[in-house]
């Protein structure tokens, strides 16, 4: 299942990872495969809980840290591990150092991206959750539509769109919601604060809803009232940059593909400088993972993968525009599985 030819065993903590491997979706837990046993570590607070989610892998209620509990737990039975594949980049330095003294004599090495590469592509059963997260999405956008939105805050707009969503179903939301009205829209990320929505401004929503923990992610650009032409321009060349883009999202395309589509257009309508950052990320058990939609993304495009296509352009002190959908790569054709309309619409 883990393929490493230079590691005989793994030990897994970033919690995504131990979620997709075991099932369970608690705070607090390591995954240890050796050529013998699959084994899942956690403490007693999530004795119950681990009885009941975790499959396939023989579970330990340990004191305190999970890693730590594991480690000691090889060390007693003398588990023989071999090289040891661990996460770097998902461990602290703290704990990395914990690892080193417990496992003293064993080879420790980095195994960074080993579970991440087997959640790239996903199974129908993973697709049909994060098609049911992007209807809940959906949903809370199109209710946005017929809400009083001027005269109210960014805080008042993203608390209407989280409530709506918890209560149409999603679960914890994968990231704070970007409510970024007025000149706030040229921040790309600009959480939502206390300033008033005014007539005739950008707002930028950028949000995600999730389901059994796995995430949608989806950036409308709205306007309240009739733009100055250059925000109704900046509008249209995102708006063609991403469909320009979502054509070159194809199982066997290189991921950087569609992010030099869409740049060289942006840049051809001479706003190079105003698209930062990269074009899309994939989407799954956490909101951002790979593959990379970016100009100097290695990846390679496979059917079964879900992605983001979220161009955008921001220019100081005016305002910005990102559209963002989550699209499925089909067999043949991209399948943009969020589905609120990507014209400019208008909000009261
Ligand atoms: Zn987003
Ligand atoms: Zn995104």
């Amino acid at each position: 299942m883990l393929a490493c030819s230079a590691c005989d065993s793994f030990l897994i903590t970033h919690l995504p990872n131990v979620r997709y491997l075991t099932g369970f979706s608690g705070s607090a837990g390591t995954v240890l495969i050796t050529p013998r046993q699959k084994l899942f570590f956690t403490d007693s607070r999530y004795r119950l809980q681990a009885a009941k989610q975790v499959k396939g892998y023989g579970v330990r209620i340990v004191p305190g840290d999970s890693l730590e509990g594991c480690a000691r737990y090889a060390v007693s039975r003398r588990l023989k591990l071999g090289v040891a594949g661990y996460e770097a980049g998902r461990l602290s330095h703290k704990r990395f150092l914990l690892l080193r003294r417990i496992l003293r004599g064993v080879n420790l090495r980095d195994a960074s991206g080993i579970v991440e590469k087997l959640r790239l592509v996903k199974s129908r059963a993973e697709q049909a959750k994060i098609r049911r997260a992007c209807r809940i999405a959906d949903a809370a956008l199109a209710a946005l539509t017929r809400q009083q939105v001027t005269g109210k805050s960014e805080e008042d707009v993203a608390w209407f769109l989280e409530s709506v969503m918890r209560k149409g179903g999603s679960g914890a939301l994968p990231f704070v919601i970007i409510v970024a009205s007025g000149p706030r829209s040229a921040m790309p990320h600009g959480a939502a604060t206390g300033r008033v929505i005014r007539k005739g401004e950008l707002v930028v929503v950028d949000m995600g809803a999730s389901v059994d923990g796995y995430c949608c992610d989806i950036t409308r650009t709205f306007a309240t009232g009739p733009l100055p032409a250059r925000l109704k321009q900046i509008y249209n060349i995102v708006r063609e940059a991403q469909e320009l883009a979502l054509n070159g999202v194809r199982p066997g395309a290189p991921a950087a593909e569609p992010d030099r589509v869409a740049r060289g257009h942006i840049k051809a309508a001479g706003y190079g400088r105003e698209f930062g950052h990269s074009l899309g990320h994939g989407v799954g058990l956490e909101a951002h993972e790979g593959p990379w939609l970016a100009a100097r993304s290695r990846d390679t495009l496979a059917a079964g993968m879900t992605v983001t296509v979220e161009p955008g352009l921001y220019i100081e002190d005016q305002g910005g525009v990102r559209i963002e959908d989550t699209v499925l790569v089909g067999s043949r054709s991209p399948l943009v599985l969020t589905s609120f309309p990507r014209q400019l619409t208008l909000l009261r």
